[in-house]
């Protein structure tokens, strides 16, 4: 039943102030874009410290976690195996621009649960991990073109940015400044969850494409999942016109089980990208797939790519307690359970509202987009009426819920995640959507 829930101390004083101080020295008070709440308005967040399933505000505000470092935290916060295995490194030493036995510890440990990564480069965030695969895919085709989905994310390396959505980003037309018109023409966007539209590009660009870059599960403009056989199509196209497909992982693996996505959809990309999760929390991000493509990579092939940090002994620590406690069995079970206790509880009370919606959810992601019209690409999506997220949005942080501030990102439910904090959740998402409802009708 509906509680009347705990309202956050009204004043977030403190926080405004650091954000304040913040906004003199960050670009924006931030260093990531979305952390500024510009979508969404209101007072951005400034955390002091994160613990299981919650966040502590520089107010001592006690927030439930659906953010969960945009999908790292899957153990939930300063989990304890994974924060004294970085005390522990920390003692014996942070960094040495040398291998350590870690990265082999790391690697097989990802190389067990993806078979089909049979040697893989550990590098610091997901942007490089794409990158760094592209450039191979191109060193290893000799062609120039990559395929990429309108309203997917790759990281904001330069062939990336030509953005989903509008017709001029369909012409690879750089809509980032900064962004070489050259480079941008050489990235194909089509919309996501349409073969016709690749099969076109394909004859477009015969022999001219080097590579096909995709979520899995589509993530970065709220969750839309691939529909049935739409992956397995994918990779065959890809196949018979001789590109490779670099399937990126960075959310999805080691999201909705013990390894890749790529299985329940029976497929095995060429290079697979993986980040978030794998370092615990930690930056790190890798590229892998057949030991015959990755061994174009220097030394081994003229395919260049290095990293000063890379393989970073602190993060490799991290990332091994994270993955080690991910076999757990029943772990991923107990996770998707929730979410989707959380996702039917949210459509009832949607329904109950009046408020027409789509939840779009797969294992423990979800994205509620405020549209009546079902959600299966980046044009769906943009439907969404972003403004009553918004209002959502902040209704739900008031009553101590922190939801992904933008309607274009997943929920993240996370091992941390209890019963007692779904049915919170739903109790507060009750008030708030009341409240949404009550001003479009006056
Ligand atoms: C987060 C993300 C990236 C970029 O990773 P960073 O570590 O932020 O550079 C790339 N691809 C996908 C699918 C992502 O979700």
């Amino acid at each position: 039943m509906s509680t009347a829930q705990p309202r956050l101390k009204r004043e977030r004083a403190r926080s405004r102030e650091i954000f304040e101080r913040a906004e003199k020295v960050l670009v924006g008070g931030v260093n990531s874009p979305v952390r500024a709440f510009r979508s969404v308005g209101g007072e951005p967040l400034i955390i002091e410290r994160g613990s299981g399933q919650h966040l502590y505000d520089a107010d001592g505000n006690e927030l439930l976690d659906y953010v969960c470092s945009w999908g790292a935290m899957i153990l939930g916060h300063a989990n304890p195996a994974i924060s004294e295995a970085i005390a522990e490194q920390a003692r014996r030493g942070t960094s040495f621009g040398v291998t350590t036995e870690l990265e082999l510890e790391l690697g097989t440990l990802i190389t067990r649960a993806i078979p089909f990564i049979e040697k893989i480069r550990f590098v610091s965030s997901g942007t490089e991990a794409t990158m760094s695969a592209v450039r191979l895919a191109r060193g290893v085709t000799k062609r120039d073109f990559i395929v990429k989905f309108e309203g997917c994310y790759h990281g904001h390396a330069d062939s990336f940015l030509s953005q989903a959505g509008s017709g001029l980003a369909t012409l690879g037309i750089a809509e980032c400044p900064g962004v070489p018109a050259a480079l941008a023409a050489l990235t194909l966007n089509v919309p996501y969850n349409d073969l016709k539209a690749v099969e076109r590009v394909f004859l477009q660009h015969k022999d001219k494409i080097a590579a096909v870059i995709v979520e899995p599960i589509a993530a970065n403009m709220g969750v839309v999942p691939p529909e049935a056989g739409y992956l397995k199509v994918l990779s065959e196209i890809s196949k018979r016109n001789g590109a490779l497909l670099i399937v990126d992982e960075v959310i999805t693996g080691f999201r909705l089980r013990n390894g890749s996505v790529q299985e329940l959809f029976d497929i095995e990309a060429d290079l697979t990208t993986l980040g978030k999760i794998i370092g615990g929390g930690v930056p790190v991000a890798a590229y892998g797939g057949r030991a015959e493509l990755m061994d174009h990579v220097a030394p081994l092939g003229p395919v260049y790519q290095a990293g000063t940090l890379a393989g970073n002994p602190l993060a490799m620590r991290a990332g091994i307690a994270a993955l080690t406690q991910l076999t757990k069995p029943g772990l991923y079970e107990q996770v998707t359970q929730l979410a989707q206790q959380l996702v039917f509880g949210l459509r009832a009370e949607l329904a109950n509202a009046g408020i027409p919606a789509q939840i779009n959810a797969i294992g423990s992601l979800a994205t509620v987009f405020f549209t009546p019209d079902p959600v299966k690409n980046y044009n769906d999506a943009k439907r969404s009426d972003t403004k009553r997220y918004a209002r959502f949005f902040r209704e739900m942080l008031d009553r101590g819920i922190f939801l992904a501030p933008s309607q274009f990102e997943a929920a993240f439910v996370s091992a941390a995640h209890t019963v007692q904090d779904i049915d919170r959740t739903l109790a507060a998402a009750r008030e708030s959507l009341e409240a949404i409802s009550s001003d479009s009708a006056a």
